[in-house]
């Protein structure tokens, strides 16, 4: 183990005690109202290791938090290199399938904001495992908001869910904002659906400062390899330098709201600082077709030819219930803290390739 990693697993309550002099003049103004004195405000943030996570994590040490991140095994050889790169985090052994590990966190942490983006994230895979599915991104939801409910500081901390576009499915109006009813059509949409519905409840019920932003796709390159995106991006790169010829999808004409993640986070963070906790929809308001995206692709990489000259379409890819439109009215989250995205999707196609094309030239 490294020994960045040895660091990681001394008690961090003395560092938490540390005095900041930097907090007041660097943190914006609206997130003051966070900091106990003259202590650095803290966040703890579950699936810290995933796309959001990184971005996040990266976010909240521009702004001089101290960061914790909750992972199955802080031990674990895979979370290394992402403690390599944030030296500064906490990574903290919990689950979100068990209930005391998320009370112990709180409690060793006193987290003054909590990012609850864990979860299993693959809509594709949740079919096959719908129960593992319910239990961590629903009922982990549910457990978390628990152990923020019964600790002593309930009202010191602000809580983050990370709803989804999913929830819409088979969309009841075009486009999709925070009143639009919801038709999930996946066990990954379900239990996103559960999860942002016990947020709602734990804020009317308790008072508590929750809230959920309902975030359409989102990519970069930290994007999983098992997303659309990525894996267009990546085989596309592979394909320009010679390494392979063709690849495997499956439906071309489901059509999404595809946004930068490094954006979405911005968001996230700006909920929380507001007064009153609510639900926003985060949303470039642009939506196009997994083929529109494949085709960006070609063209940004500069192969020429048909579609089919690069890639098959593998029935098995096919999901049981397809969600074919999402596309979201994010006007409330800019009306509210004047959130809208800095990068479209022909930028973020061009960010993608390039960011594969490195990657792929130095494997
Ligand atoms: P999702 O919107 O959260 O399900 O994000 P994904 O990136 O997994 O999928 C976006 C869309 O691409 C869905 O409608 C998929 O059915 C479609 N799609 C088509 N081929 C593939 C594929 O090979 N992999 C994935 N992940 N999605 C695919």
């Amino acid at each position: 183990m490294r020994s960045s990693d040895q660091k990681n697993q001394e008690p961090f309550h003395a560092c938490r005690l540390q005095e900041n002099i930097y907090s007041v003049t660097i943190l914006p103004q609206n997130a003051r109202k966070l900091i106990y004195s003259n202590q650095m405000a803290i966040a703890l943030i579950t699936g810290i290791t995933g796309q959001d996570g990184h971005h996040l994590t990266r976010l909240l040490l521009a702004k001089n938090y101290e960061v914790h991140g909750l992972v199955t095994n802080e031990r674990d050889i895979r979370y290394e290199s992402f403690v390599s790169k944030y030296p500064k985090i906490k990574l903290h052994s919990g689950n979100l399938s068990d209930y005391e590990s998320l009370v112990s966190a709180i409690n060793v942490v006193k987290p003054n904001e909590i990012y609850n983006l864990g979860a299993l994230t693959f809509v594709g895979a949740s079919f096959n495992e719908p129960e593992h599915t319910a239990n961590v991104t629903g009922l982990g939801t549910l457990r978390l908001l628990e152990a923020v409910r019964t600790s002593a500081v309930k009202h010191e901390i602000r809580f983050y869910q990370a709803s989804s576009s999913e929830m819409y499915g088979l969309v009841q109006e075009i486009p999709q904002n925070e009143a639009t009813p919801f038709h999930p059509r996946s066990p990954y949409a379900v239990a996103k659906t559960f999860s942002h519905f016990t947020a709602q409840n734990y804020r009317e019920a308790y008072g508590m400062h929750v809230s959920s932003g309902i975030l359409f796709n989102h990519e970069g390159e930290y994007r999983g390899y098992e997303f659309v995106t990525r894996k267009i991006t990546s085989n596309v790169a592979r394909i320009k330098l010679g390494k392979q010829s063709r690849f495997s999808l499956g439906d071309l004409e489901p059509k999404r709201d595809w946004g930068y993640a490094g954006d979405y986070v911005e968001a996230m963070w700006s909920m929380l600082q507001q007064d009153v906790p609510s639900d926003y929809v985060i949303a470039t308001g642009q939506s196009h077709s997994v083929q529109e995206f494949l085709e960006a692709t070609l063209e940004c990489a500069g192969l020429k030819g048909e579609i089919s000259d690069f890639v098959d379409i593998d029935q098995k890819l096919i999901r049981p219930s397809e969600v074919p439109l999402l596309i979201g009215d994010s006007s409330k989250a800019k009306r509210a803290f004047g959130w809208s995205p800095t990068i479209d999707f022909n930028g973020l196609v061009e960010l993608m390739v390039k960011n594969d094309l490195q990657i792929e030239s130095k494997i």
